[in-house]
């Protein structure tokens, strides 16, 4: 299959200071390991264009723009909260971000690509329409979603949130949204700490005890997420792909596998083909550790490519 791989070398340049988990080299591990592993040439590679006003206005507030744009320094760095900071390039990075997801819909919806992984930072499912928090300051898989339905027409689109924490921003933007269904399984009680909306047709939210493996994630997922993609029928899947809950990963207490990882790549990829002609815009989300991050990945990006 031919599969898109979606960044920019601006995503580098937010800068989030030293020892902060969410760096640049989280990017960087990935690519790397593409090129080691022969991957890369496998992969059709796109520059992510910068996302554009009208595109993020679709899910966050025009006083969301104007909040990130007045904090952002010329130098040194400001916290958006206390784990969240910007440099004077970070909101160039984050359009970046954002634009990948665009850009994947885009080759994606046209056909021109089979499926597409954006390899973005800052990460994005926290951030709500009027908040950055969490690391995240755009909702980079929001606006992606937002844009297959606004400039692409598309009925029905399914979020896959397979990150350690809830995508609290992403529920909160399509909460009143009935063309989105939102599934996604976290940590609880964990950061982000807010109370997750009750599920609904659209909703499926699974939380997992701090002691959980791979059987009760894969329990989540074949018990609650299958069962709702089924019944949804989605025109086109996104993945919020984070691997923080990767058990060499201290950013949780969850213990999955690599082969987990592998496995829910497998079940997101049977879900595109039964109703969504196999479109996939996955996003990276999470992930700290970075050997464990660059192996997940890459066994992701394979998946998707059926070539695992
Ligand atoms: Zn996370």
């Amino acid at each position: 299959m031919a599969i898109a791989y979606i960044s920019h070398r601006d995503c580098l340049l937010h800068d989030t200071a030293d020892g902060h988990p969410e760096c640049a080299r989280r990017i960087t591990v990935i690519e790397d390991r593409f090129i080691a592993t022969g991957l890369s040439d496998l992969l059709r590679h796109f520059d992510a264009p910068s996302v554009a006003d009208n595109q993020l206005l679709r899910v966050h507030t025009q006083g969301h723009l104007d909040a990130l744009a007045s904090l952002a320094p010329g130098t040194g760095y400001v916290r958006v909260d206390p784990d969240t900071i910007i440099c004077a390039d970070s909101l160039t990075a984050a359009r970046r971000a954002a634009g990948a997801v665009i850009a994947g819909v885009d080759l994606v919806i046209s056909g021109e690509m089979e499926a597409a992984f954006c390899g973005v930072r800052p990460p994005g499912h926290h951030a709500e329409s009027n908040r950055a928090m969490g690391f995240c300051l755009y909702n980079n898989i929001a606006v992606g979603a937002a844009h297959a339905l606004a400039a692409h027409d598309l009925r029905r689109v399914a979020i896959i949130d397979f990150d350690v924490h809830h995508g609290n921003g992403t529920e909160e933007i399509f909460k009143d949204d009935d063309r989105v269904l939102f599934c996604s399984t976290y940590e609880h009680p964990f950061f982000p700490f807010t109370t997750a909306l009750k599920n609904s047709a659209n909703r499926v939210n699974v939380t997992l005890d701090a002691s959980a493996k791979s059987e009760e994630f894969r329990a989540a997922v074949t018990d609650h997420w299958l069962p709702a993609l089924q019944n949804f029928q989605p025109e086109m899947v996104f993945v919020s792909a984070g691997f923080d809950a990767h058990r060499d990963d201290d950013m949780s207490n969850v213990s999955l596998t690599d082969a987990d990882f592998q496995w829910v790549s497998e079940q997101i990829v049977a879900v595109a083909a039964d109703s969504a002609a196999g479109r996939i815009v996955s996003v990276l989300e999470g992930g700290y550790e970075l050997n464990s991050l660059a192996r997940c990945v890459e066994t992701h990006v394979r998946v998707l490519m059926g070539v695992h």
